[in-house]
């Protein structure tokens, strides 16, 4: 199996090594390698390389561009076993999950690699002699920020959805999670990628982000990561005309509807909470069961729980891993005592494990009174918060109290009951009978608070173009 790799940065097809910072092993604390941090001049230096490669990049055919996507895909598929290993090295997850992980990236790639080739424009019918066509062309440059909770998917995501659309990307990817987009690069490099398409930064992320969105070669921003953070630079985006995709933080509400199977969708719900730690902005974490099925549903919750194995990622029958930071060990303490302290039933975990890493159990809690502070900011952690509720509507109603509006899903066989999920809940995502928010294919973001702009599906690929109308007189 690979080491952990050396990490560098990468401007105009090149690498720079850069002092910087150590990167932590999450399930023992030890030190993985060292993150190096761009200067002013890197900065200067990427968004110049970055220019260049946006004319290079643009001006390739479609075609020629899927096919080095793709072979950047196959080079990253045959690497997949130690790309994952890193990732469970600095991220914590399941090496199992990590390799899902990789694979996800692969996926996206591919997907979007095709559709890019597909940015059709219009000609919209116009009188004799006058010709109106539609153009999509590939917006410029941008600059994409993406978290630490999955090192190599949320980095692609920015990065096929630019590539395909025809745009050079800068990426600063997370410093605590850093080798999935350094793989990346590399993997894109091998592929023929134009120098300059694709640089990689690290850094300390405000002074990274305050000069790159205002910068006039940057031409558009994606950002994934918190609310706080997304607003902020929202507004610096804004400031400077320059238009935004946000994906921003949830709280997931699952609808467990009262003629749904109360145990298949506890244990849907254990696999789903349990993955990647609940460090996922999707992460279904607000569970709205209806009376007729709440006992059992609380009852299976509890027992799977208990019974997820939990312990370094690296181990093959793990099936949770340390969390990532300990930050989220401090968060997942507080959100507990907060619960429990106004009346919910601890069931199963509540309490971190060692005193070495971040090992924290998943957790549940019943009759979750709707003002415990877990029921109104996002966990973003092992918890799942279960709370009775009586009728459809009401679940209806307390699922969109929130100003936050991601991922939302449902249990329910009645068609009835689906409709007035589909028409009721705010949400960017709804997922009916299964807890998988996003897929290649699919458009995926948020409502409210947890944001705006779409990744993945045509929808996706649109934000990475813009629109050119050409209306021609034509003259004899
Ligand atoms: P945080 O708010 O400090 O940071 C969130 C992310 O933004 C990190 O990746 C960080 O590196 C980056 N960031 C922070 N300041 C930045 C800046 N000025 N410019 C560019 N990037 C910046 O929180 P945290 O402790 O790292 O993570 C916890 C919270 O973040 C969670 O509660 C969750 O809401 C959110 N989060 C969301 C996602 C997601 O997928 N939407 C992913 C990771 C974290």
């Amino acid at each position: 199996m690979a080491s952990y790799p050396e990490l560098k940065l990468c401007i105009g097809g090149e690498w720079r090594s850069r002092p910087g910072a150590p990167v932590l092993n999450p399930f023992d604390d030890s030190v993985l390698g060292q993150v190096p941090h761009a200067t002013r001049q890197d900065m200067d230096d990427a968004l110049e390389a970055a220019a260049q490669g946006h004319r290079a990049w643009s001006r390739t055919a479609p075609g020629r561009r899927a096919e080095i996507m793709r072979r950047a895909a196959a080079i990253l598929r045959d690497r997949a076993g130690d790309i994952a290993h890193s990732i469970t090295l600095e991220q914590g997850k399941p090496v199992g999950q990590a390799k899902v992980e990789v694979m996800r990236a692969c996926d996206m790639i591919e997907w979007d690699a095709e559709e890019g080739r597909r940015a059709y424009g219009r000609v919209i019918p116009a009188e004799p002699g006058m010709r109106h066509i539609v153009l999509r062309e590939p917006i410029g440059v941008v600059a994409g920020f993406a978290p630490w909770n999955f090192p190599i998917s949320s980095p692609m995501r920015k990065v096929a959805g630019a590539l395909a659309a025809g745009c050079a990307i800068i990426i600063k990817a997370s410093e605590e999670t850093p080798a999935g987009a350094f793989h990346l690069t590399e993997a894109f490099l091998e592929a023929g990628l134009p120098k300059g398409a694709l640089n990689l930064l690290f850094g300390e992320p405000d002074a990274i982000s305050s000069y790159l969105i205002p910068h006039p070669t940057v031409r558009l921003v994606t950002f994934t990561g918190s609310i706080p953070v997304g607003k902020h630079l929202a507004t610096l985006a804004g400031q400077h005309m320059k238009p935004a995709i946000m994906e921003l933080g949830g709280h997931a509400p699952v609808i467990v509807c009262g003629d749904a199977d109360p145990a298949k969708a506890a244990a849907t719900s254990v696999m789903g909470k349990s993955r990647n730690a609940g460090q996922v902005c999707v992460s279904p974490t607000r569970f709205f069961v209806d009376d007729a099925v709440y006992d059992r549903f609380t009852e299976a919750f509890a027992e799977g729980a208990q019974a997820v194995r939990i312990g370094s990622g690296l181990d093959e029958a793990t099936q949770m891993g340390p969390l990532a930071n300990r930050r989220r060990v401090e968060a997942m303490e507080r959100l507990v005592a907060d619960a429990t302290g106004r009346g919910a039933r601890l069931l199963a975990g509540g309490e971190r494990l060692g005193n070495r890493g971040n090992l924290f159990p998943l957790t549940v809690l019943a009759d979750v009174p709707e003002d415990a502070a877990a029921m109104q900011e996002e966990p973003f952690g092992p918890l799942a918060l279960i709370h009775r509720t009586r009728t459809l509507e009401e679940a209806i109603g307390k699922a969109n109290a929130l100003p936050f509006g991601l991922a939302a899903y449902a249990f329910t066989r009645s068609t009835g009951n689906a409709e007035a999920l589909m028409a009721g809940v705010e949400c960017g995502n709804l997922s009916i009978n299964h807890l998988t928010a996003s897929f290649p294919e699919t458009p995926f973001g948020g409502v409210k608070d947890s944001g705006y702009g779409r990744e993945g599906g045509t929808e996706g690929l649109s934000c990475y173009t813009v629109t050119k109308n050409v209306s021609h007189l034509i003259e004899a």
